[in-house]
């Protein structure tokens, strides 16, 4: 995936807000968090960089599903535990959420080493013989998904705009 992380993120934080309205997170900081997530396990390309590129950069552990699975699984404890329903676990839960929905897009446009480090590191896996589109296809659909959940408003405006001077003419 290229540039399809950081919609993703804001499609997941934007749809999932309410489930965690008694949480009393704020929506600024919920969407930040998801959407930072979405991109944090590419962080890893600076690590490649500083290392000369010996290795892809998903070989590292912020590409390992596992690694994302076990935050969930922490965060989903946190905020079932937390009683006074404190924003940070809301918060930790939807980055850690993004970061495995990462795995799940790299697979599809790559490949992930779902099982690392218990895996063969040299067997990744990849969805993408299995897609008969081109993957851009995916990304394209993504970003003007998010697009519309941002500007739904106004993108519903300018429809019906577009629908009632289209009456003028007729
Ligand atoms: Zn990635």
């Amino acid at each position: 995936m290229h540039y399809a992380h950081l919609p993703t993120g804001y499609i997941t934080s934007k749809i999932l807000f309410k489930k965690f309205e008694k949480t009393s997170v704020a929506y600024n900081a919920f969407i930040s968090w998801g959407m930072f997530g979405s991109i944090a396990p590419d962080l890893d390309f600076v690590y490649s960089f500083i290392d000369q590129n010996h290795y892809h950069h998903h070989d590292y552990f912020t590409h390992f599903p596992l690694f994302w699975l076990s935050l969930i699984l922490i965060s989903s404890l946190w905020l079932r535990l937390d009683r006074h329903h404190r924003p940070n676990a809301a918060l930790a839960f939807i980055f850690s959420l993004n970061g495995f929905i990462h795995m799940l897009l790299d697979t599809i446009a790559g490949y992930v080493i779902w099982f690392a480090p218990f895996a063969d590191m040299n067997k990744p896996v990849t969805w993408a013989h299995y897609i008969p589109w081109d993957t851009g296809f995916l990304e394209l659909f993504i970003f003007l998904w998010a697009l519309y959940l941002w500007k739904e408003n106004q993108i519903l405006e300018i429809f019906s705009r577009l629908g009632s001077s289209l009456d003028l003419i007729e």
